[in-house]
């Protein structure tokens, strides 16, 4: 007689807790999945007695190696890189590599067990992974990014393939890094096919995929500010982030009519009262992907902004909040302050940067709260597009792949109100994404059997 049938999720996730032992974003992240899927679960036997989500919960594999490499002064440097392969049910495992120096073994199974969820949110067929590495690349030279690359290649090429897992990009790693392990990749294998997505347009990448992120969370926060009857014209917007999808979502916040007030890095934001217009974005994307600076050398260009050093913007009055730019930036106070002022939708366009206190205070306020799982899927519906494109040989039109995005975060926000709605007006978009996502995943694997 089986005696694992019902576990409850106080049991549930004193069990994540021990086997996981201080990986806490790794924990926070299956917590709040858990506390969804538990309630969704209740009358649904299978899934108990499969131990579907426990089996989520525990990573297919988790690849750890070492990467080394030689600086520009000739010295010996030793990284640690992973690949978290997290589950690969309904498609090839995908997500994105990260490169900064907070990263661990925690946050890359978090990440992981997230894109395992957001992935299926898309309506495409892709698994969940994440992969990166505690290299920083700040300060280092072109040379010693190819360096450290290649050195990281060197390793996951084993683990990787076009329709094993498929990585991208993340913190840290642009389409520079993505050129430099795409090369190493082919040089390696004799290989040239789709084992990368985010790859430059003259070698097989998408259009629009740096724009896919930011603009797909700006196009589900629209989606939602329509279910009452309002859009993004004459909005304030305040955004963290001053990386890929904090200027891609202030791009897009602009041109449906909303007014960007502040960007940010890890060293503080900037407050702009006279909003941000496409140029200054263009010289914020300048500054951070060419001349790689810091955002407060915005206030010199222009002199109306205030520069708030280590602080985040979340204190600044608004109509709504894109967080852009990391996991835990978003606390329970700030969550507090941003309800006080009256913000009304919070589209998370990085993934859980709303702790779990912030996300209770948005959930109870009843206000428009869109989890990084289904807001800033649009990157990597995108990446999935590209695979297509790679195994067809061919290349999409950007207002055909303009148009598919659109819809994909159309179909995620439907698919959000369909779990995530109380039937009187009010849609839970976190308990939306976390059931959504769960249910095609977990019936892929009651199909398999045990496995
Ligand atoms: P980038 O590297 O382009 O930019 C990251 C931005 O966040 C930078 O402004 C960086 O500032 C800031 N940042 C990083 N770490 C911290 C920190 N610890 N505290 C404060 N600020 C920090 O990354 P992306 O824009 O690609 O990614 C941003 C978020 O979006 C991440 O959570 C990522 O996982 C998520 N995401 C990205 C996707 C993509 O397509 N790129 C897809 C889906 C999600 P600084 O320069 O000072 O480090």
């Amino acid at each position: 007689m089986a005696n694992n049938d019902h576990v409850n999720l106080a049991d549930f996730m004193a069990g994540v807790a021990r086997r996981n032992p201080g990986q806490t974003e790794f924990i926070q992240a299956v917590q709040e999945v858990a506390e969804d899927i538990y309630d969704f679960m209740e009358d649904k036997e299978d899934y108990h007695r499969e131990q579907i989500l426990r089996r989520i919960a525990e990573p297919d594999r988790v690849v750890s190696f070492r990467v080394c490499w030689e600086d520009d002064n000739g010295n010996i440097r030793v990284q640690r890189g992973w690949r978290v392969q997290n589950n690969n049910a309904i498609g090839p495992y995908k997500g994105g590599i990260r490169f900064h120096p907070s990263v661990t073994e925690s946050i890359l199974k978090f990440l992981a067990f997230e894109q395992t969820f957001k992935n299926s949110l898309t309506g495409l067929p892709m698994g969940g992974g994440k992969g990166g590495s505690n290299f920083n690349p700040k300060g280092k030279s072109d040379r010693e990014i190819m360096r450290f690359c290649q050195s990281f290649m060197n390793e996951l090429y084993r683990h990787i393939g076009p329709d094993c897992d498929v990585p991208a990009g993340d913190i840290g790693v642009g389409g520079r890094e993505i050129g430099f392990m795409f090369g190493q990749y082919k040089r390696l294998t004799n290989q040239w096919n789709g084992v990368l997505t985010g790859k430059g347009l003259e070698y097989g990448g998408s259009a629009i995929r740096p724009e896919a992120t930011g603009y797909g969370a700006v196009y589900f926060l629209a989606a939602m500010l329509r279910t009452k009857g309002q859009d993004l014209k004459g909005k304030t917007a305040v955004i963290s982030g001053s990386g890929n999808v904090a200027t891609h979502a202030a791009e897009k916040v602009t041109q449906l009519g909303g007014k960007v007030l502040t960007l940010s890095d890890s060293s503080g934001f900037v407050h702009d009262p006279d909003g941000m217009d496409q140029d200054k974005i263009n010289w914020v994307k300048e500054l951070k992907n060419k001349r790689r600076g810091r955002i407060e050398e915005y206030v010199a260009a222009y002199p109306k902004a205030v520069f708030h050093a280590g602080k985040t913007p979340w204190n600044v009055p608004c109509d709504v909040a894109l967080p852009c730019a990391t996991q835990n930036e978003l606390l329970g106070d700030d969550a507090r302050a941003l309800v006080a002022n009256g913000c009304i939708a919070v589209s998370e366009g990085a993934n859980m940067p709303t702790n779990l206190e912030g996300a209770h205070v948005f959930r109870d306020a009843k206000i428009l709260f869109a989890p990084g799982k289904a807001a800033n899927a649009g990157g990597v519906a995108v990446s999935g597009l590209e695979m297509s494109q790679n195994s067809e040989r061919r290349s999409w039109k950007e207002e055909e792949l303009q148009q598919m995005l659109l819809d994909i975060m159309e179909g995620i926000h439907a698919r959000c109100v369909q779990y995530g709605s109380d039937g009187k007006g009010h849609v839970d978009y976190v308990r939306g994404a976390n059931i959504a996502g769960f249910k095609k995943v977990a019936d892929a694997m009651l199909a398999f059997g045990v496995v």
